[in-house]
């Protein structure tokens, strides 16, 4: 188990291509961690084009406070990469900034999104892997994919473990609620959760998180006596 005065000082990593991401794939799983951990949020673009085929700043202003009010609830650090929503790339450059920030928050977990995706959080999902490779902590720092709720976005996913956000669904909701631009008509959280309510089903519980991750969970695993945090929750 985790002691929790050592807990409080370990760094989690969650890696997102768009704002919203986090929130609307694992919001209940960061509101169960956040007590527990320092949550940060590295988020490689603004959402330049979450209301329109073609990049703007104004949309970009509304999706970074968006964000940034999500992060508050989450007591998250938030860290912007400066890369453009539909033009993320897995390059040398972008992987060595996110490397350097691992390096710096010696994370127990980071979290990124699932690959077989859309382009963009396939990228993402590449920089996460790289990134951890580069800083080193590849091998040492349990590292899960996340599902993404929005418009069927992840496909073939898979699970591994599941987390029961029962408890804190409400909160959930209010994440995916600071992400009012980004609502796909009247019922958007409810389409969202139905998913949870799925993923419940399977996990004998009301709403579930599901989760992948590279290496299989296995105790001491890690190399680290915290053992698996999602397994702590
Ligand atoms: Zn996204």
């Amino acid at each position: 188990m985790v002691d929790s005065a050592e807990a409080a000082r370990r760094n989690i990593v969650m890696i997102a291509a768009h704002p919203d991401d986090i929130a609307h794939g694992m919001g209940g799983t960061a509101w169960l961690l956040k007590d527990k951990y320092q949550l940060n949020v590295l988020c490689l673009t603004k959402g330049e084009r979450g209301l329109s085929r073609e990049v703007s700043e104004e949309t970009a202003s509304i999706r970074e406070k968006e964000e940034a009010a999500a992060c508050k609830l989450l007591g998250a650090n938030l860290t912007f990469l400066g890369l453009i929503d539909g033009e993320v790339f897995a390059g040398r450059e972008i992987c060595e900034r996110v490397a350097e920030i691992l390096k710096e928050l010696d994370p127990i977990a980071v979290f990124a999104q699932w690959p077989v995706n859309v382009p963009d959080h396939t990228a993402a999902f590449t920089i996460a892997m790289k990134a951890c490779s580069l800083a080193g902590i590849y091998h040492t720092t349990e590292f899960y994919m996340l599902e993404n709720g929005v418009g069927g976005q992840t496909n073939q996913f898979e699970p591994d473990m599941y987390v029961d956000i029962s408890d804190v669904v409400e909160h959930k909701k209010d994440l995916i609620r600071c992400h009012a631009c980004q609502f796909r008509g009247e019922n958007h959280i409810e389409k969202i959760l139905s998913r949870n309510v799925f993923r419940g089903l399977l996990a004998r519980c009301d709403y579930a998180e599901p989760f992948k991750t590279i290496n299989p969970p296995v105790n001491r695993r890690w190399g680290s006596k915290t053992g698996n945090i999602l397994l702590d929750l």
